[in-house]
């Protein structure tokens, strides 16, 4: 089963899912009156991007399948 796992790569850190490529990039600065509430934006904003998310949309770059050029 596929998880939201924090994760820190030379290219980025943040919230990623554990089964593709997906990883969570928001869309501006989090909205809230206080810290609290922006952490709540903020979290809700990324389970909603997490659960619509395709994993076969987002294939892992390092799963070491090439795309195949067949005959065309
Ligand atoms: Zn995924």
């Amino acid at each position: 089963m596929r998880q939201m796992t924090w994760i820190t790569t030379p290219h980025m850190v943040g919230w990623a899912c554990s089964d593709c490529g997906w990883a969570f990039k928001p869309s501006g600065p989090p909205r809230g009156s206080d810290l609290d509430e922006m952490k709540q934006n903020f979290e809700r904003q990324r389970e909603k991007e997490y659960a619509s998310h395709v994993c076969a949309e987002y294939p892992k770059a390092k799963n070491g399948r090439e795309a195949s050029k067949g005959p065309r």
